[in-house]
């Protein structure tokens, strides 16, 4: 048996059943936890008449909505694997997913129906649920199938170690690939994140992050759920609105994705804006220490900094709030029952134990604990690379310090190399990232005839008077940057291709300006 993110849901409901649960804003529901509970019942009901039994797939492609919360619950009642896909893919993209995971329903809104109708004809015996559209052909209409389902609580046989959900990577490095976690592995990540967070019931969290993403849902959303506080959710993530809605729903907690940070930061607010914040949550990707830094003067929130993967759960390490400024730069120490070590990279697989780096000596950053994966679906090869010895290997560059603070460089593929010396991009980003005119910015590697490689940065700036010439003398004044270090050339950009969950896309870059590196 074992706790189940149904039981956590359950219980929830059964302490808590008047509290407000679930908001949706762009609906203007409110639901208190029984009412959600109820409208879990009711969709799983409705999913079994069409056919969802054990081990069935239903996957979504929606943004922060009710009936995402409500989709992914209903699955926990019949042990159905829920498969959350990114709102942003193309269509080949969202092709190449419900292939592999092979879905018997898709949930979708409006937003997406141009991309679905295209694999209409190749996804047979999947049936399309639209959540907001009535008139699609090769749709049925969710609310219809809700109409004259029962609300009792199916039964359903549901232990600990069922898989919850298939989660795909971003696809950053790759191809993504179809993450399976059990239940078990999500009641350990709530556990651990509600204590990071030290959330209580009182507590409103902003859901603004793409739910569909583990950072958000396994890191934030979930815990709330698991100690019964307020879910508010904002269809897509806005600065404006985030801000807005900070005050008007009076949130506590909130996750966003250094960019989203970033962004907010650009708008016009005061400390007051943010009054009711009591823990800011930033991860998915690197924060440079400067805008870390910024963040805190300007929004006079302190906050906390998570790294992980989809693999992980995803947290594996958090930098607290009073190590902001001490350990700027760091990840932070490993959550509770979480093991790191950072090994000698090999090339012909991975390391064996006895090539452990010495503190502060750079490798791979391999990593153990409760919430890891049990496997990628349908890639037992892939399963078996990835998890080496028990170890996830996570394609990540870092060091540990000597207190056991993790300083993560790079990703093994986004490393530059320059006349044999190595060139970690985030050193040269953050770098950048000290000058007060630079908004953004993304440093790959280009082909370079003598040195193998050089450095390039893109940057999104704020005005015109900055260029390559002021950057250049930045990086090389105050010795800031070894000369082998800097950029070799410079291309401003109105924008940098991120994902939805923020992650930057150095992929598209390099296609963009046809850089190939490899
Ligand atoms: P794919 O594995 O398909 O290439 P992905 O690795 O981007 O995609 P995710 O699991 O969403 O997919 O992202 C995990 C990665 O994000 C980590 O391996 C790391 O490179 C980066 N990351 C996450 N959190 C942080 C952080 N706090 N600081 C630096 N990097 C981070
Ligand atoms: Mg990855």
């Amino acid at each position: 048996m074992g706790a189940t993110l149904r039981s956590m849901f359950e219980q929830t409901a059964a302490k808590y059943p008047n509290k407000e649960g679930l908001v949706d804003l762009r609906l203007g529901t409110r639901w208190t936890f029984q009412e959600w509970d109820v409208e879990v019942n009711r969709l799983a009901n409705a999913l079994k008449t069409s056919g969802v039994g054990k081990g069935d797939k239903v996957s979504t492609i929606l943004f922060n909505t009710a009936e995402f919360a409500t989709a992914l619950f209903a699955c926990t009642k019949l042990g159905a694997v829920f498969n959350p896909i990114n709102f942003r893919l193309t269509s080949k993209e969202i092709e190449f997913i419900l292939k592999d995971a092979d879905p018997k329903v898709v949930l979708f809104e409006k937003a997406v129906a141009d991309r679905m109708e295209p694999l209409v004809s190749v996804l047979s015996d999947v049936e399309l649920w639209s959540i907001d559209e009535h008139d699609l052909a090769y749709a049925v209409h969710y609310y219809d199938q809700l109409r004259d389902a029962p609300i009792v609580r199916p039964s359903c046989d549901l232990d600990e170690t069922d898989p919850y959900a298939i989660m795909y990577t971003s696809g950053t490095t790759g191809l993504p690939k179809g993450v399976v976690h059990s239940h078990r592995d999500m009641v350990d990540q709530s556990l651990i994140m509600t204590a990071c967070l030290q959330l209580n019931p009182e507590d409103r969290g902003l859901t603004t992050a793409p739910i569909f993403h583990c950072a958000e849902l396994h890191c934030a959303f979930f815990p709330r759920v698991m100690i019964g506080s307020t879910n508010v959710l904002l269809h897509h993530f806005d600065a404006p609105s985030v801000i807005e809605t900070i005050k008007q729903e009076q949130i506590t907690t909130l996750f966003a994705a250094p960019t989203m940070w970033n962004m907010m930061l650009q708008e016009d607010f005061s400390q007051e804006d943010f009054q009711t914040l009591r823990k800011g949550l930033y991860g998915g990707a690197p924060m440079a220490p400067a805008l870390t830094l910024r963040l805190h003067e300007a929004i006079g929130v302190q906050l906390l900094q998570a790294y992980g993967m989809t693999e992980m759960g995803p947290a594996i390490t958090a930098l607290m709030e009073d190590e902001q400024v001490s350990k700027a730069g760091s990840a932070g120490r490993a959550l509770l029952n979480h093991e790191i070590r950072v090994v000698r990279t090999n090339e012909h697989g991975p390391s064996e134990p006895a090539a452990i780096c010495k503190p502060g000596e750079r490798g791979e950053i391999i990593v153990r604990g409760p919430s890891m994966m049990e496997e990628y679906y349908n890639r037992p090869e892939a399963t078996e690379e990835a998890l080496y010895k028990g170890w996830y290997h996570t394609g990540d560059i870092g060091s540990l310090d000597d207190e056991g603070y993790l300083w993560v460089s790079d990703r093994v593929k986004d490393m530059i190399i320059s006349g044999g010396e190595n060139i970690y991009s985030r050193e040269v980003e953050d770098t950048l990232f000290e000058h007060p005119l630079v908004l953004d910015a993304a440093v790959i590697g280009e082909p370079d005839e003598i040195w193998g490689e050089r450095v390039v940065a893109f940057i999104v700036k704020q005005d015109d008077s900055l260029n390559e010439q002021t950057l250049d003398e930045f990086c090389t004044s105050s010795n800031r940057l070894a000369r082998y270090k800097r950029p070799r050339r410079y291309e401003f950009v109105d924008e940098l291709p991120r994902n939805a969950s923020g992650k930057l896309q150095k992929f598209k870059l390099r296609e963009t300006f046809n850089l190939v590196s490899e």
